[in-house]
């Protein structure tokens, strides 16, 4: 199957209130091409650099979705350009963001990234910890990001029972904050990102309105380093 029919096959699929970002990590430019022929706008990539290059080279009109692990230091290079960041994990990274989109006269849209793994390795903020961050006055305070919802990642593991629970809890968290913590200027709280190949329709019956999809669509990934 080529790149564009597997993404027409799975774009049929979705309902229509989820969005689909295709994860382009680690794939050439031509494929990338091949799926915005086929009419995607929102790409997903995890590495700074790859995703730098990418974007001066691809059309402007791409939605460039941030969804690996970034480091306060790397923010500065996708101030000028990204679109939304997925994975923020602290307040530290969050005032960074903040910091760096008043350089570049913008909003960053943002999506606070909530532990639900049972991993040690997984990255996130806890349901007690995001209630606190989002009512803190440091907070209402950031007038160039807009936290527009939460993103997480299941635990790697082929338990689907397990990973349906961990998407629940997420779907809990998110429907706690929405709850509790009033929209203001810079929260309004629409995007649940969760769900990727391999349990997106899951995700989906679970809640998710925003699916991160790679292999599915390009096929497997080849790490040159790996
Ligand atoms: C790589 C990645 C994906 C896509 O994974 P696939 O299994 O290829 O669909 C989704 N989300 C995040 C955060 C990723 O790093």
């Amino acid at each position: 199957m080529s790149v564009t029919q597997n993404l027409l096959h799975i774009k049929q699929s979705l309902p229509a209130h989820v969005t689909l970002v295709a994860v382009s990590k680690t794939k050439p430019d031509a494929l990338i091409s091949e799926a915005y022929a086929a009419g995607q706008r929102d790409f997903g990539e995890n590495y700074v650099q790859e995703v730098c290059d990418k974007q001066t080279r691809l059309p402007h009109d791409i939605h460039w979705h941030f969804i690996g692990h970034l480091q306060s230091n790397k923010v500065k290079y996708l101030a000028p350009f990204v679109y939304l960041i997925h994975g923020v994990d602290s307040f530290k990274l969050l005032q960074e963001i903040n910091k760096q989109a008043l350089k570049n006269g913008r909003v960053i849209s943002c999506l606070l990234q909530v532990y639900i793994a049972t991993e040690e390795s997984k990255f996130g903020f806890n349901a007690e910890e995001l209630l606190l961050c989002l009512n803190s006055d440091a907070f209402s305070q950031l007038k160039n990001i807009k936290v527009c919802g939460l993103m997480g990642m299941a635990t790697n593991t082929e338990d689907k029972e397990l990973i349906r629970k961990e998407f629940a809890t997420l779907k809990s968290c998110f429907d706690a904050c929405l709850n509790q913590v009033p929209a203001s200027a810079n929260l309004e709280l629409k995007i649940l990102s969760m769900g990727m190949s391999s349990d997106y329709e899951m995700a989906i019956q679970e809640g998710s309105t925003l699916v991160r999809i790679g292999s599915s669509i390009f096929g497997e990934r080849h790490y040159p380093n790996a």
